[in-house]
């Protein structure tokens, strides 16, 4: 399984969960997979999804919000794991894409393709709830099998990144429509 299919699986997972989605290629994938306003396509902050979804989460304690971040981009961010562990928002669900790859800049190796688990790293942070998956097949059951807390979960893939259309919204719109959606 590539990111693609497995955003594709996620996507087919949805009922009406808010979505942080992480810089670049899973955006664009996402947008071409399922656009709608609650997908929040984060741009120019690589790392932050999951600050992002964080503070989504605490703010808008009645709507589930999970956060589709990646590998690399968590690298960049270990901190946001024990913020959001010690806080324990319960209408969060942090999913990481590891293809042990920067697919957005070309495919260079993360350290997930060596020695690092960024699973263990959640543990360490405090996480309680950690799921790894390496099935496309086991994404929508566990997803749809969720109940409310704050879960860490790891999706194992290839790398690649799939041929799709850029996303054609302005930051503006994507910003506009996504706090309307949160408004409702
Ligand atoms: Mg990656």
């Amino acid at each position: 399984m590539k990111r693609f299919d497995a955003i594709k699986r996620i996507v087919e997972s949805l009922s009406n969960e808010l979505i942080i989605c992480n810089i670049g290629a899973p955006s664009r994938e996402l947008y071409n997979i399922k656009d709608r306003a609650e997908n929040f396509y984060m741009l120019g902050s690589m790392g932050l999804a999951s600050s992002i979804a964080f503070g989504l989460a605490l703010s808008r304690p009645r709507k589930k919000v999970w956060c589709i971040d990646g590998d690399g981009s968590l690298l960049m961010n270990l901190g946001s794991l024990s913020t959001i562990a010690n806080n324990q928002p319960k209408n969060l669900t942090l999913i990481v894409i590891d293809n042990g790859s920067y697919g957005s800049t070309g495919n260079q190796k993360t350290y997930t393709s060596k020695k690092t688990k960024l699973e263990t790293i959640a543990k360490g942070a405090g996480f309680e709830s950690i799921t790894v998956i390496n099935n496309e097949e086991d994404i929508i059951p566990i997803l749809k099998g969720l109940e409310m807390g704050c879960h860490f979960i790891k999706i194992n893939t290839l790398p690649g990144n799939a041929q799709v259309e850029n996303i054609p919204l302005k930051p503006e719109e994507i910003k506009n429509r996504f706090i309307d959606s949160i408004s409702r």
